[in-house]
């Protein structure tokens, strides 16, 4: 079986086909500056050792879909004769609300469902629903499944997701935590379970997603209770470019003592702010190279980005009252034992200590970093949000939902 896995940006298109058999990568891609004059196509698969790279204007994302559509069939770089071989796609979609709990075959009542989600997220929902509406296109008959960032925070309680402002705004509004990446952390939470050979209904876990973006999630007998996203995904950690937590009265204040509009300031706190506006870049990579030659700037993000993350271990431990493990993962997560370490320094007294020499070897694969006698394990579990999306996708074929 066949599961093309979609994701959809304002000005790009990310793919990957699964055979579902054996969970491998058939074909891959990305389409990049979709729009713009020079538009670039990268397509890899398992008929050609290089890959096919494509540059050329591709207005929109229809005449993308309609390229990648082609390329997946193509004689020389397609893995499938004919489209009707694919038994199903997956989009990725960011925001559903409160009115996704689960993956859902996609029809108009949902298409409809989530264009009604876009004010709470003007950049991504428009975006994944153009792939969407390309993807029915161009794969005629095939069923179109939607997944969910917001559905694995769905369960977080009352009290964890209300803010204290009147309630009217709730009502009217729906401002309240929705918390994002709930793909990567609920991938990686079920493969610490079973790394652990637990049962993740009776497992409580911290996950770590440090990529681009970061987040933190509190999870109680599998189920997530608390994340540091909120309503949109600037809140809690320092990310790339965004700032995470801030005195929301620091954004009145900037809008009378500085030239900023409300507009300039939602940029300046979502691209220009984080990483990149403590270091000038947003590549951790760069930024702990700039440590080592001994750079304040780089030294203070580290400590900074470390340190928050180190205040929310202690908010969720003490949220959950128990935990059997804290997992890392995403780009920075899986790859830098120097971040692991210094979120996790000093908390030996909570149960927590990390292994130098294992926390330090650079394998690829899920693999635990506690020191002998940590009462809580320290996981670093590689996330594959496609793979999940894939595997959701599959379930809902198997349940005809
Ligand atoms: P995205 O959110 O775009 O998917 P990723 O999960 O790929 O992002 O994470 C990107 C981040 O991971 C970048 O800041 C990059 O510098 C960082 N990263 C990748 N490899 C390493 C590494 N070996 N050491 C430190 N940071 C790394």
């Amino acid at each position: 079986m066949n599961i093309l896995v979609i994701n959809t940006g304002s000005s790009s298109i990310k793919y990957q086909l699964f055979h579902m058999e054996d969970q491998s990568v058939r074909a891959s891609g990305l389409l990049e500056r979709i729009g713009e004059p020079a538009g670039r196509l990268k397509h890899s698969s398992i008929k050609s050792e290089s890959p096919f790279v494509m540059e050329k204007h591709i207005a929109d994302h229809e005449t993308g879909m309609r390229e990648i559509a082609g390329l997946l069939t193509d004689a020389k770089f397609g893995v499938i004769k004919n489209v009707s071989e694919v038994a199903a796609i997956g989009h990725r979609v960011v925001h559903g609300g409160e009115a996704f709990h689960d993956p859902v075959l996609i029809d108009d009542t949902v298409i409809k469902a989530i264009e009604e989600h876009i004010p709470l997220a003007p950049l991504h929902n428009p975006a994944n629903l153009t792939g969407i509406r390309a993807a029915i296109s161009f794969f005629p008959g095939v069923p179109q499944v939607g997944i969910f960032d917001t559905a694995f925070h769905t369960g977080i309680p009352r009290h964890a997701y209300h803010y204290a402002i009147p309630n009217e705004y709730y009502k009217k509004l729906k401002i309240r935590r929705y918390g994002f990446h709930g793909t990567s952390h609920s991938y990686v939470a079920k493969k610490a379970a079973e790394f652990l050979d637990r049962d993740i209904a009776r497992t409580n876990l911290i996950t770590i997603h440090l990529g681009n973006g970061c987040s933190i999630t509190a999870i109680k007998n599998g189920q997530s209770i608390d994340t540091s996203m909120g309503m949109t995904p600037l809140e809690g950690l320092i990310m790339g470019t965004r700032s995470g937590d801030i005195d929301p009265a620091i954004h009145f204040y900037l809008a009378d003592h500085s030239d900023l509009k409300f507009h300039d300031i939602d940029n300046l706190l979502n691209k220009e702010s984080g990483l990149k506006g403590l270091t000038g870049t947003n590549d951790m990579r760069d930024i702990l190279k700039m440590r080592r030659e001994g750079s304040h700037d780089a030294v203070l993000a580290v400590d900074m980005y470390t340190y928050r993350i180190k205040k929310y271990i202690g908010a969720y431990y003490a949220a959950l009252g128990k935990l059997d493990a804290v997992v890392f993962t995403a780009g920075i997560g899986e790859n830098s034992a120097e971040i692991r370490a210094l979120c996790l320094e000093g908390l030996e007294d909570m149960g927590i200590a990390v292994d130098s020499a294992k926390n330090e070897s650079n394998k690829r694969t899920i693999r635990s970093v506690q020191a002998k006698g940590s009462k809580i394990a320290v996981l670093i579990v590689p996330t594959n949000e496609e793979l999940e999306i894939a595997l959701q996708t599959q379930e809902i074929l198997r349940n005809g939902k």
